[in-house]
């Protein structure tokens, strides 16, 4: 007997590539059932032939996948910046706003003088609505501390917010602050030196922002270098506002993933599709920066896995909700619907270098969630990604444990 069974699930979408097919891409089982046991995946399949087991759930005819990645996000973050959402829609560029001390400056600040309470109390409510969207994991950076004292801080507060999500800790190189602007190279070396070895204990990656009015391509070679040498994961923020090469670069040096990419070229692609490396992209900054898509087709064509966040920020990325991004993917960046749905599962997994998360079968990891489609809709993911703002998460689990239930699947759980 197995410790958990939730069956009668009308559309079991396993995201498992050993099941995956061109007509049946995201390895969609019908009438299916999944058992857990030992926080394990022990059986994804036909209903009938589910085993039995101490605790039960009746899907009640809903739609069951893996639980939701967000693998690019900046949710700890302190102050506000909607009143450059006002001076953007009046026609100021991001950069610009930047470079008069704008955009991540200003978080800069409101971050360092914000309190742990008052930073810590907005990003647990942040991951709460996460985790009523169904999503399980959710990559977390910094980068808006910019000293030692200030980062280690954010990172510590990244890994002890006690919510049933898991955060990965990601270290950035976000930008160069003012009392550092004199002395670009003492900041690299103030990164390599002191930030990362005092945010070692809860990061797992480092990123890099490289572009105009961040850091150079040589800059961010030698942060994602050291970073690489500390054991960590590497990624960098690539090729977004001007092209700078950092994008074949960091593949070059072994990154999990690139992200933006609105302005990678083919040559950078074919760097990445030779190194394995995921392209993440960002379809809420494109948006709220009315910029133009990265070259999808193109990623498409050379094979690279492409992943979608939300790359939720106070500025170019107020955006909370992965299912609206992943809906923007196909509409403004020219993903099909099983390659948006692959982009915040099992490929937001790959990005992150952890290869078990956002698929479900042998070997995975033991989130999933249960959805209804819109209502009047049938259920399948097509609907649910057609429409927005509709969908309705009824269950969450995290590590094969149910962590939220709505009440109208509560009569049909049997808790052994
Ligand atoms: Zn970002």
């Amino acid at each position: 007997m197995v410790d958990l069974c939730i069956y009668n699930i009308s559309a079991l979408y396993t995201m498992d590539p050993s099941l995956s097919s061109p007509d049946n891409p995201l390895g969609k089982i019908s009438n299916a059932a999944i058992a857990f046991d030992k926080h394990k995946v022990v059986f994804v399949g036909s209903s009938t032939d589910a085993p039995t087991a101490r605790s039960r759930l009746d899907a009640q005819q809903s739609i069951l996948m893996p639980g939701l990645v967000d693998c690019h996000t900046h949710t700890l973050y302190g102050g506000s910046r909607s009143t450059e959402f006002a001076a953007r829609l009046a026609g100021a560029s991001y950069a610009e706003i930047l470079e008069n001390g704008g955009g991540i400056h200003s978080t800069v600040n409101a971050t360092r003088n914000s309190s742990e309470t008052t930073l810590m109390n907005a990003f647990k409510e942040r991951l709460t609505q996460m985790i009523h969207k169904g999503v399980t994991t959710v990559e977390v950076k910094g980068g808006y501390g910019l000293s030692t004292e200030s980062e280690a801080r954010v990172h510590r507060l990244i890994k002890t917010h006690g919510l049933p999500i898991s955060t990965v800790g990601t270290f950035l190189a976000h930008t160069i602050p003012v009392e550092w602007q004199s002395d670009r190279a003492g900041f690299v070396e103030n990164i390599i030196h002191e930030q990362l070895p005092a945010c070692m204990e809860w990061i797992v990656a480092a990123d890099v922002y490289c572009d105009r009015g961040a850091f150079t391509l040589d800059e961010s070679i030698q942060i994602l270098e050291a970073a690489k040498n500390m054991g960590l994961k590497i990624r960098a923020h690539a090729e977004q506002v001007s092209h700078t090469g950092i994008a074949a670069a960091a593949a070059r040096l072994g990154a999990t993933t690139v992200d933006h990419l609105e302005r990678c070229t083919e040559e950078d692609i074919s760097v990445l599709s030779e190194c394995g490396t995921v392209a993440t992209i960002l379809p809420g900054a494109q948006l709220y920066l009315k910029d133009t898509p990265p070259p999808t087709a193109l990623l498409r064509e050379a094979g690279v896995p492409m992943a979608v966040a939300t790359d939720l920020n106070p500025g170019s990325s107020p955006i909370h909700d992965l299912w609206t991004c992943a809906t923007l993917s196909c509409l403004v960046q020219g993903l099909t619907i099983p390659e948006a749905i692959l982009g915040i599962t099992r490929h937001a997994g790959r990005a992150l270098g952890f290869p078990h998360l956002g698929w479900l079968g042998s070997g995975s990891s033991s989130d999933c969630i249960l959805l209804r489609p819109p209502p009047g809709e049938p259920p399948i993911l097509e609907s649910v990604i057609q429409h927005i703002g509709a969908k309705k998460i009824v269950m969450v689990a995290k590590n094969a444990r149910i962590m939220s239930l709505s009440h109208h699947l509560r009569s049909g759980f049997q808790e052994g």
